[in-house]
């Protein structure tokens, strides 16, 4: 079934730039020699290592378990040998834990056993037991978003893909086509909802035409727009329910997975596979072999751009899209669960101008999705008045999508200025 879905006002459009890997199927990476698995790679908090160095482990084996209600466990990707629990800092710089292993080459297996009986608490009990949290970017536990506190009678499946360069969702939907709508039934399953809806963008009209055949799934095929995928404007694009400021999805009866997570949950309930690889796109003018590439947590940036050949004219190197990802200063940093990208861009692909002052042209305003005025997010920031940003520029509703700073002919840096002011406010708290 498919039904028109309503107009996301605002936002931006983008060329899609993803000719480079579209078409290429998914290749398996081979496992590094080790891997360096981060224990704090999920909203909430860091997971707590069960092991120690000179333990044998295998692939799929439980290596740190969730702290708290808020938390996901964590698997080895590879079989080995633990080297090391260490303190890194990640791509954003934040310091976390990390657990060093030494592949074998083995690939010894310790799965769970498949789940028989598919009743919604076997399903939730899996999708927490697997560790899986949400593969589209937020990396927010699944469980907790699938055992909401108020009730919901909508599931939504994010197949917008809306970042440039972005395919591995794309590549999913088209090679995992079976397997995926397994995983979208056990998700309605867990959650006790019967009416799904499967968001994809016009440039993906092979899935459209997919979904569309299924008589229990609603597809809507959305407007190629920036950013049509962000959680509220799904939500309003498939049901036209509006997600007040400050509330949930779950306040409007909705919850909102990426079609990675649901392809997660089928590998976990039939095959028993908890969350430890994810297939990623490697892309960008520097990139030589642009891939879709299965690869194991913990691998490194450097190992990968290697596997792909990286050209000398590389000034960038982003972990995830080109509008939300980080640019990452080390190659040395490793994949996560929710490490959607790896890529290399050219300077022209980067506008390297520098910040000058605001002309108050208002672009940023015409393009922000959350009808925020960015331009007072940043001059707040700016002048280190955090309580101004968050009362009179919203800041907190900010979903630092970077439309903004994307038309700003003065290249203000009004996304950097929306995340020093929430991590302000949250020091302040
Ligand atoms: S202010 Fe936030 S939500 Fe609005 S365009 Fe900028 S980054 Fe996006
Ligand atoms: S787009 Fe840039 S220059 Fe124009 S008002 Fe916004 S911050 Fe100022």
């Amino acid at each position: 079934m498919q039904i028109k879905g309503n107009l996301l006002r605002h936002g931006v459009a983008l060329a899609d730039k993803k000719t480079a890997s579209r078409d290429l199927p998914v290749e398996v990476l081979p496992a590094p020699d080790a891997v360096a698995v981060c224990m704090s790679q999920h909203i909430g908090k860091p997971a707590q290592p069960v092991v120690q160095p000179g333990d044998a482990v295998a692939q799929g084996q439980l290596i740190a378990r969730a702290d708290g209600p808020v938390s996901a466990n964590i698997f080895s990707p590879v079989s080995g040998t633990v080297k090391a629990l260490e303190t890194r800092r990640d791509d954003r710089g934040a310091s976390a834990q990390y657990v060093v292993i030494e592949n074998d080459g083995q690939y010894t297996r310790a799965f769970l056993p498949p789940v028989t009986e598919k009743t919604k608490e076997n399903i939730l009990s899996r999708i927490r037991e697997a560790g899986i949290v949400g593969l589209g970017g937020a990396a927010f536990p699944t469980y907790v978003k699938v055992t909401p506190k108020t009730p919901v009678d909508t599931l939504i499946i994010n197949g917008a893909e809306c970042e440039p360069y972005l395919t591995c969702d794309y590549r999913l939907m088209l090679e995992k086509y079976a397997e995926l709508l397994r995983g979208i039934r056990y998700l309605a399953t867990a959650l006790g909802v019967e009416k799904i809806y499967v968001g994809i963008e016009k440039n993906k009209p092979d899935c459209i035409e997919r979904f569309s055949a299924e008589e229990d799934v609603i597809t809507v095929p959305l407007r190629e727009r920036y950013p049509m995928g962000s959680e509220k404007h799904l939500i309003y694009s498939c049901t036209k329910r509006k997600v007040p400021c400050g509330k949930l999805p779950a306040d409007v009866g909705c919850v909102v997975q990426n079609v990675a997570t649901a392809y997660a949950v089928y590998e976990a309930v039939e095959l028993g596979k908890p969350l430890f690889e994810r297939v990623l796109t490697v892309s960008g003018g520097a990139v030589k072999d642009p891939k879709n590439l299965l690869v194991p947590n913990g691998t490194s940036f450097a190992y990968i751009l290697d596997r792909c050949g990286l050209e000398e004219n590389c000034a960038m190197v982003v972990d995830g899209g080109p509008m939300m990802g980080v640019a990452v200063s080390d190659l040395n940093v490793v994949t996560k669960k929710a490490t959607s990208g790896v890529l290399a861009l050219t300077r022209k692909e980067i506008d390297g101008r520098l910040p000058t002052p605001c002309i108050s042209c208002g672009r940023c305003a015409r393009a922000c999705p959350m009808h925020l005025m960015p331009m007072d997010i940043d001059f707040y920031t700016q002048n280190e008045d955090y309580e101004g940003a968050r009362d009179r520029g919203g800041v907190l509703n900010c979903i630092e999508c970077g439309s903004c700073a994307y038309v700003c002919p003065a290249k203000r840096p009004i996304v950097q200025s929306v995340r020093t002011a929430k991590a302000k406010l949250r020091e302040l708290k």
